[in-house]
């Protein structure tokens, strides 16, 4: 017998917030189903919504950060990568000062991280040029 865990959550596609439920089989999502008793969506998704996890178990997603070197991108650790992008950001924060940066967040993250994201762009970096995609 086939058992599929239902596991309630939000669509992380666009900020309208749709209800869904992913079907888990064996620690894999391998569907959707509406959720009928969101207030937001009543049982609708779009197609992004119903069909778009495909990324999720996706092998082209990145597992550890890449860093541009002779033109290559190469495997790095994240304290090399963090490291780095740190000394970039402090040179750019003293040449141009906060006018220098503009951020994007996802509505693939959580509210959590793109506020993170805000506060981020606004106390270290000093700058009000940040924008999401999950303003709709
Ligand atoms: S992408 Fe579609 S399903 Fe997902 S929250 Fe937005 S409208 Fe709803």
């Amino acid at each position: 017998m086939t058992i599929v865990e239902k596991v309630r959550t939000i669509c992380p596609f666009c900020g309208t917030g749709c209800g869904m439920e992913l079907n888990v089989f064996q620690g894999k999502v391998v569907g959707v189903t509406p959720d009928w008793s969101s207030p937001v969506s009543e049982g609708a998704l779009c197609v992004k919504g119903q069909f778009g996890t495909g990324f999720i178990h996706s092998p082209d997603r990145l597992t550890t950060p890449l860093v541009r070197q002779n033109g290559e991108l190469q495997e790095a650790s994240w304290e090399e990568a963090t490291t780095l992008i740190a000394e970039a950001f402090g040179k750019i924060k003293e040449r141009y000062g906060g006018a220098g940066f503009a951020l994007w967040s996802s509505s693939r993250s959580t509210n959590e991280s793109n506020f993170m994201l805000e506060k981020f762009a606004h106390a270290v970096l000093g700058t009000n040029n940040v924008d999401n995609c999950s303003r709709t």
